[in-house]
């Protein structure tokens, strides 16, 4: 098994959206950045990357790259599921905190939750989604998301069963 863990965050523009986790909440700002400024989703990309210590999310899709230019971040989350299929892992369940002062996500926690359980494909009481206010941390005005992730070993897939019934027709077991 594999832990993984990552953070972000990002500052509150006014007039763009805000998308948390790939959904767009009702706010009169949103989170500027290169990319659609999707906090959550980039830290737990990150997490993913980290728990197979791949290359994190600013080498991989560096701002600097106008291909990434208001990019919808499900790319870069579908990019490091990928990476974890090619290392053989998969993921089990991944856990966030979100820390913003507005708005509340408490009302939408569940909607942001069944998205990112779709988006990553497990199931939806695999996924926590948690929030917090900045208590005395001046940081009103940006919304951080830290997440971990735990992967396991892929299962054995329909292949490799082929692979043992071909090594036992080589090497039938002794009796
Ligand atoms: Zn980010």
């Amino acid at each position: 098994m594999r832990i993984g863990y990552g953070w972000d965050s990002h500052e509150f523009k006014p007039g763009i959206p805000l998308k948390i986790g790939g959904v767009t909440l009702p706010h009169d700002k949103g989170l500027g950045g290169h990319s659609d400024g999707d906090v959550l989703l980039h830290a737990i990309t990150d997490a993913l990357l980290g728990a197979i210590a791949s290359a994190d999310i600013g080498s991989l899709f560096p701002p600097t790259d106008p291909r990434w230019k208001n990019a919808d971040s499900a790319v870069f989350l579908r990019e490091a599921l990928q990476r974890i299929r090619t290392a053989g892992y998969e993921l089990v369940n991944l856990d966030s905190t979100l820390i913003l002062s507005m708005p509340k996500i408490g009302p939408h926690a569940d909607t942001i939750r069944k998205h990112v359980a779709e988006l990553c494909g497990i199931p939806g009481d695999c996924v926590g989604i948690k929030a917090k206010t900045p208590e005395g941390m001046g940081t009103d005005n940006a919304a951080i998301a830290n997440v971990a992730v735990l992967l396991k070993r892929a299962e054995v897939g329909d292949d490799t069963e082929d692979l043992h019934d071909v090594l036992n027709v080589i090497e039938p077991p002794r009796v």
